[in-house]
């Protein structure tokens, strides 16, 4: 019988029970003794068991004393307890199946080493054989699944907005166009514009850069909603944290507050770290170990506390005068940098914290205006050693204030009719936010760029695999 790694280590299999696990070999070492140990992970779990292999097998000297690293084998073999460190179990093996070699082992790029992970994003391929991709993959689906219960189990509608759309909602990043005209020779107008008239969809049209305002409309009749999807912004710069396509959780809910969404961010960070302390404890373990060592503490003190919210005002107070010198200044009014996040976050508070009531100036067109006229009902949640994971808000329910907004930023109503529709017919407050989903696989991984913890990254000039 076929059995996974994780179940036999687990102690799933009585010792003297014969099975077969299928992978790949971790390591192959041969003792004096006449005996071969074989390590074969299959990705069940971060462990890899161990194959005791007696040279009495026909194919030992002619195949299994040639295994290497990354072959891809069959052993069957009876459970027994283990009496090395580490583990419970290993299987004495009775035969051992080679499906693939490795053709040349000296130049197998995965040779067990330790990469640098510039290396491995070479590798796009190819790394997801290592430890870190192997335990960052686990995290990162332990995480969107506990995602999808969070919401499911507190009343939730999954929607999926659209990815092609003609909207640029509010601007939030920069555009990617889709279009099925002929570069080579664009359709152009009396002015000599391009002709999108005569393109797929009749206008331009773009991959989205937000789910939020599509969102907006199914809170507006099914009160509790959210999205998870991609989201595409074709970000200039390369830094740590941006990547051109990734994936966005937005939940939008009806007859909420932004206090009510703030507190909805933090029960859900809550859940979903619990989740990945208890399902995934190895390769946790392993991200402390290797990565970052407060990589389990950290979230477990954030489950142990509640969030510390701050007004944008009094942050800003705080960055003038806590005596440290920034790239950029900071004055009321600006639009505060990841420098001024993360001092915020890991300096002044220890852990992530919720920043409320931004200026209205430096916000998009549908945030709540405060009465202060000054500010808006937004807020970021900011984390240590990223900055902003999370920005929400409320929303302008009230249509003249939101027709306001538009006049105010020279956007043209008519390209919002549809938004503005969901004011005129029923309308309520209500709030969300947008989380992004890699920010949160690295926050909770300790790993520093972003580009490791989704399978295959895109940023600028990088888009093969
Ligand atoms: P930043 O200030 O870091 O550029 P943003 O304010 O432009 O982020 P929002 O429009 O508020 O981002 O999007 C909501 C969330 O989506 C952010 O809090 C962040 O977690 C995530 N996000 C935004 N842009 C990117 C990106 N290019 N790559 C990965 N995640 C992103
Ligand atoms: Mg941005
Ligand atoms: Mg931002
Ligand atoms: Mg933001």
């Amino acid at each position: 019988q076929y059995a996974a790694v994780k179940d036999v280590l687990a102690g799933q299999y009585s010792a003297g029970e014969t099975v077969t696990v299928r992978g790949w070999v971790r390591t192959r070492r041969d003792s004096k003794a006449g005996i071969s140990f074989v390590n074969v992970h299959d990705g069940s779990c971060f462990d890899a068991i161990q194959a005791v292999v007696p040279s009495d097998l026909d194919n030992y000297s002619s195949e299994v004393q040639k295994l290497t690293t990354g072959c891809s084998v069959a052993v069957t073999g009876t459970v027994a307890a283990s009496a090395g460190q580490g583990q419970d179990f290993e299987l004495q093996a009775s035969s051992v199946h080679v499906y693939g070699w490795v053709e040349d082992p000296d130049t197998y790029p995965m040779a067990p080493k330790r990469h640098s992970m510039e290396y491995l994003r070479e590798f796009a391929h190819l790394r997801p054989r290592t430890n870190v991709a192997g335990a960052v993959t686990r995290v990162r689906h332990c995480l969107a699944q506990a995602v999808h219960r969070f919401f499911h189990q507190h009343g939730y509608y999954w929607i999926s907005t659209p990815i092609i759309t003609t909207s640029d909602a509010e601007g939030a990043g920069e555009l990617f166009r889709v279009s099925t005209l002929d570069m080579q020779n664009l359709p152009k107008d009396d002015k000599g514009q391009v002709d999108y008239s005569q393109d797929f969809f009749g206008k331009e049209a773009f991959l989205t850069v937000s789910g939020q305002l599509n969102v907006e409309a199914f809170a507006s009749s099914l009160s509790k909603v959210y999205t998870f999807g991609p989201t595409f912004r074709a970000e200039n710069s390369n830094t740590s944290r941006h990547l051109a396509e990734f994936w966005m959780i937005e939940p939008e809910v009806a007859f909420a507050d932004l206090n009510d969404v703030a507190k909805l961010a933090e029960d859900m960070l809550k859940f979903v770290f619990k989740a990945v302390l208890d399902e995934r404890a190895d390769d946790m373990a392993f991200f402390a170990e290797r990565i970052d060592k407060q990589a389990i503490s950290r979230l477990q003190h954030v489950i142990d506390n509640d969030f510390v919210h701050m007004d944008y005002t009094d942050a800003i107070e705080v960055l003038q005068n806590c005596g440290k010198q920034f790239d950029y200044p900071v004055a009321w009014g600006v639009d505060l940098q990841s420098e001024h996040e993360r001092y915020l976050a890991e300096e002044h508070v220890g852990a992530p914290v919720i920043l409320k009531n931004y200026p209205r100036d430096i916000k998009a067109f549908y945030m709540r205006q405060n009465d202060d006229g000054k500010t808006v009902a937004a807020m970021d949640v900011l984390a240590p050693g990223i900055g902003e994971i999370i920005g929400g808000s409320a929303r302008e329910e009230r249509l003249d204030l939101l027709d306001k907004r538009l006049r105010e930023m020279d956007l043209p109503a008519e390209e919002y009719s549809w938004y503005r529709d969901l004011r005129r017919y029923g309308s309520v407050p209500h709030a969300g936010f947008g989380l992004g989903f890699e920010r949160l696989v690295a926050y909770v991984t300790g790993m520093t760029n972003i580009r490791d913890v989704i399978p295959y990254p895109r940023s600028p000039k990088n888009a093969d695999f």
